[in-house]
């Protein structure tokens, strides 16, 4: 993948983004246009279009994902009182770059799990 894709360009550091952490497979970043105090986007280096396609291709990634997002979790000081980890999946969930992240959301009460 490369250059077209968004997070790519990202892990290549040819975009700049505030990350929050870094291991040998995963990056974690806030997102630019945060929807709560805390919301960090998790992915991983190697490019995969959404969760579906990662949990197929590389199961072992999709953890080092979670185990990323949990970790982040807890830096953050989410953990007493609790966070979202969101996985927007193709149209109906509004998905709009397509390299697989989670969205990490905390630091206040969060409301429904959906709009009505
Ligand atoms: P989604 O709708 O799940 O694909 O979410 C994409 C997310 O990426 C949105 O929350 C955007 O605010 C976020 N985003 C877009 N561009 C950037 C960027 N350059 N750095 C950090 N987050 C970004
Ligand atoms: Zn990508």
């Amino acid at each position: 993948m490369g250059t077209d894709c968004l997070f790519c360009r990202i892990v290549a550091g040819e975009i700049p983004a505030t990350i929050v952490r870094e291991t040998a497979t995963t990056l974690a970043f806030r997102d630019i246009d945060p929807k709560a105090p805390v919301h960090v986007l998790i992915i991983p280096k190697e490019h995969y279009a959404d969760v579906a396609t990662l949990a197929e291709g590389d199961p072992g990634l999709a953890g080092e994902v979670l185990t990323t997002a949990a970790v982040v979790a807890e830096e953050e000081g989410l953990l007493a009182d609790g966070f979202r980890l969101m996985f927007n999946t193709g149209p109906y969930a509004g998905q709009e770059v397509f390299h697989v992240h989670a969205h990490l959301f905390g630091g206040a009460p969060l409301g429904p799990m959906l709009a009505r």
